[in-house]
């Protein structure tokens, strides 16, 4: 007999065949669980990405005091590498991977350069 994919129990031969829920009621909540879920991914990231944003303009603020920024400033504040939004190369064909209004870019001595754009 085949079984509720959410609470297990036996599914009603009154049921349609193909039915993977006990009832109306599993069947609904089962929707409403995975949307929800759906939600948490979507929401996660846009959180992060917002995150990203404040740390790259806030060290931007302290660059164009013209003093130095290091990728280890983006580790100490929990920079997320992995998210980012756009590339683009500068006049200088340096790569910068931009997070909303902000782009940096890490060079071989492991120097931040972040730019922010109009
Ligand atoms: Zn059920």
């Amino acid at each position: 007999m085949k079984k509720c994919v959410r609470c297990g129990k036996a599914i009603p031969c009154t049921r349609k065949k193909s039915s993977r829920y006990c009832s109306d009621e599993c069947y609904y909540e089962a929707k409403k669980e995975r949307s929800t879920r759906r939600y948490a991914l979507l929401k996660a990231p846009a959180d992060e990405i917002r995150s990203n944003e404040s740390i790259l303009a806030y060290l931007y603020d302290i660059s164009v005091m013209d003093k130095p920024i290091y990728v280890a400033d983006l580790i100490r504040y929990n920079f997320n590498f992995s998210l980012s939004t756009e590339e683009h190369l500068d006049d200088k064909k340096r790569l910068f991977k931009f997070i909303g209004k902000y782009g940096y870019h890490i060079d071989r001595e492991k120097n931040l350069t972040i730019w922010k754009s109009k």
